[in-house]
């Protein structure tokens, strides 16, 4: 099926309450064009450089998700456009975003990467850790950013059950959390291969890259 194709599909098959991401990393910005011709405005991407190159080229209306990890000394790059920051993991980074909004005199969204996979290859802090972001005085003196929900990723496994608790996971701390803070309402959860189970946990936000684009070529 074509890009154009499988934004369709995914648009009419995901609940109308849930964001669809489509991850371009790695994809020129023909693929890109193909998608928001078909109606997709939110992409999302993993490099802060390649990122920025696709801003200034691409049409303005497009909302720009930054996925990946997040070294700080890069953040002074996105600051004047990038819509939502999936991963932000210690408070350290969310300073210098607050910092660097500030000077472009905007503020911005971002979740807390929660740590829910059983491999340990994967960024994300503890519920605890996440907790201590949220209740600390350094959050609260802070005017441009927004911590909007939490953000995860699964062990990329072929055990359904096992990313269903991952899921279960998150779901159970956003829960929490909200009951105090009452401005999370996102979840980002989910990607090509284990979205469907993450949209029955409560996924408010999917991350789609190679089943929209193909698969990526890392050269
Ligand atoms: C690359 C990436 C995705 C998309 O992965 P696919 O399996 O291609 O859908 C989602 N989330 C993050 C954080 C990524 O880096």
């Amino acid at each position: 099926m074509s890009i154009s194709e499988n934004i369709k599909k995914y648009r009419s098959e995901l609940p109308e309450d849930v964001k669809l991401v489509a991850i371009s990393k790695t994809k020129p910005n023909e693929d890109l064009m193909e998608a928001y011709e078909a109606g997709q405005r939110i992409f999302g991407e993993n490099k802060i450089q390649e990122m920025t190159d696709k801003w200034e080229e691409l049409p303005k209306d497009i909302e720009w998700h930054m996925v990946g990890h997040v070294q700080r000394n890069k953040v002074k790059y996105m600051a004047p456009y990038v819509n939502l920051i999936h991963a932000v993991d210690s408070l350290k980074l969310l300073k210098e975003i607050n910092k660097r909004a500030k000077q472009n005199e905007r503020s911005i969204d971002c979740l807390l990467q929660i740590k829910i996979a059983e491999e340990d290859s994967k960024f994300g802090i503890s519920r605890q850790e996440a907790r201590e972001i949220l209740e600390s005085e350094a959050y609260a003196e802070m005017k441009h950013v927004n911590i909007v929900g939490l953000m995860g990723m699964a062990t990329f496994t072929e055990d359904k059950k096992q990313v269903r608790e991952e899921f279960d996971r998150l779901k159970s701390a956003f829960d929490d959390f909200s009951q105090d803070f009452p401005e999370l309402k996102e979840i980002s959860m989910g990607m090509s291969g284990d979205y469907k189970i993450a949209v029955e946990c409560g996924s408010t936000i999917v991350r789609i890259g190679s089943s929209i684009f193909g698969e990526r070529n890392y050269n």
